[in-house]
């Protein structure tokens, strides 16, 4: 405990907090990110919510991380235990996570079940994208889950929940009862029915803390835009946040203008950086005041020189982007309306601008792959390799495999078999390596899992919490059987 103490206190003295705390101890929420403190504090949900209810001045928020299972559960800020706070809300973006929400459960001796916690406190409320997708897993576990946009329904919750104006959780749900994307946990009441909010928000969100802690060491990470203007076939995130929405340049640039004596490097972050109209702005007034930038991966058909340039002045060093698949016809398909002449078109202007380093994004098992279309793929990434002709650039190939997810137009497609996966993998890898590509397979066992529990129903909490410190092959087998 001394050590987790020391700790904490460390990583609060490297921390710079980028606004005024009001807080008031008469309402006190745990905010739970349920992996390390440096995934969790990469993540912009989380510093929304911190800020949001540490600036109401009627309420202290604090905050958990899990680190190991055996690490008593305490709040970063004053190392109170979990089970001391009266409403705990967990940002869920990853399935497996689910995982360590019920290990930091069980150290902190909350129970689990939410028709087991017949007490008022703690309340237990999940949000985040994995639980928008689909809050069934985590239904039996929560007292109330949100499912969408929250930025602009978090106060109305807290308000009510701060007025104490009830007795019971049924009460409170009554209270709460109506508010669009909050729907009660299987405790409460049980239906099948969902309506996701996805209700967008007039401002960005960004940064509400600064660290040199996490994989984006002092990064001021800023949201560009929400959701997505296009809607490829296995992608959720056009069909759960709703219409594309774009925030306002001038918005973006009053916020950098207002930090920009903190901050040395920004992240833009969007599913679609490059369709934000005045995305040129934004990089100007980023080379004008020197902050370096990064930016999430790019649709490769809204490249151009202008664009290119900006990036690397503004000290872009790598280029990422998904292409999904080397096959044409494939990449067509998935809703990539990029053919390969465009793309290595594109990456040779790329490259003309001074990018030395690119990453794309591959997926395996997509409906419609055989051999033939790895075939494909290998031919292509070949031909795209001696096109560019340097033997100085690096290509990194990330690979993945298809996770068939609800709120997709492949939501009723399969995860195909490990064995195929890695066969294709291998074959890929064999041609690809010795023309100088790197390859990465993401773990298999990690992805046939998060796919079982992005489409489990409430039942599979139950072989979850059975095989819950076995490793992933055996917690596969027992939500399989069931
Ligand atoms: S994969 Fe990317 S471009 Fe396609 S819908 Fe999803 S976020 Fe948009």
């Amino acid at each position: 405990m001394w050590k987790i103490r020391k700790n904490h206190q460390k990583i609060i003295q490297n921390e710079t907090l980028l606004f005024d705390r009001f807080i008031d101890y008469s309402n006190n929420y745990g905010l739970v990110y349920p992996n390390n403190y440096k995934i969790g504090m990469s993540n912009l949900g989380l510093h929304f919510i911190y800020k949001l209810i540490n600036s109401r001045g009627d309420a202290n928020c604090e905050r958990f991380f899990y680190e190991d299972s055996s690490t008593e559960v305490l709040s970063l800020e004053s190392n109170r235990y979990l089970n001391e706070f009266e409403v705990i809300l967990f940002s869920l973006t990853y399935e497996l996570d689910y995982l360590n929400v019920i290990k930091l459960l069980k150290n902190a001796n909350i129970e689990i079940f939410g028709n087991k916690r017949t007490q008022l406190f703690p309340i237990l409320i999940g949000g985040g994208a994995a639980l928008t997708i689909n809050p069934s897993p985590l239904l039996k576990l929560f007292d109330f889950i949100f499912l969408g946009n929250a930025d602009k329904k978090l106060n109305k919750i807290i308000d009510i929940i701060n007025k104490k104006d009830y007795e019971t959780k049924i009460e409170l749900w009554n209270n709460l009862k109506g508010i669009p994307g909050l729907i009660p946990g299987e405790f409460i009441s049980k239906t099948n029915y969902y309506k996701i909010c996805n209700e967008k928000p007039e401002d960005p969100i960004y940064n509400s803390i600064l660290t040199p802690n996490t994989e984006l060491k002092n990064m001021f990470l800023i949201e560009i835009g929400r959701s997505c203007p296009h809607n490829c076939k296995f992608c959720s995130v056009s069909n759960i946040y709703g219409k594309y929405k774009i925030f306002d340049s001038e918005k973006i640039i009053a916020i950098l203008n207002q930090y920009k004596n903190k901050i040395k490097k920004v992240g833009l972050l969007s599913s679609a950086v490059l369709e934000h109209k005045n995305i040129k702005d934004v990089l100007e007034f980023c080379i004008e005041n020197n902050l370096t930038v990064n930016t999430s991966s790019l649709r490769l058909d809204l490249l151009n020189s202008e664009i290119l340039n900006l990036l690397k002045e503004a000290g872009n060093k790598t280029l990422t982007i998904a292409l999904e698949s080397g096959d044409e016809k494939l990449r067509l398909k998935c809703g990539k309306s990029f053919s390969n002449d465009e793309i290595i078109n594109k990456i040779q202007l790329a490259v003309n601008s001074g990018f030395h380093i690119f990453k794309f994004y591959i997926i395996i098992g997509l409906p419609g792959e055989g051999e033939e279309e790895i075939f494909n793929s290998i031919k292509f990434f070949k031909r795209l390799r001696s096109e560019l002709g340097r033997v100085s650039l690096k290509l990194k190939l990330s690979i993945n495999p298809f996770i068939p997810k609800p709120h997709t137009k492949w939501e009723n497609k399969m995860f195909s078999d490990r064995k195929i996966i890695k066969k294709r993998f291998r074959m890929l890898y064999k041609e690809l390596k010795k023309v100088g590509y790197s390859l990465k397979l993401g773990k298999l066992e990690e992805s046939e899992l998060q796919y079982l529990i992005a489409n489990g129903n409430s039942e599979i909490i139950y072989p979850i919490i059975n095989s819950i410190n076995k490793p992933y092959s055996d917690i596969i087998q027992e939500v399989k059987s069931i």
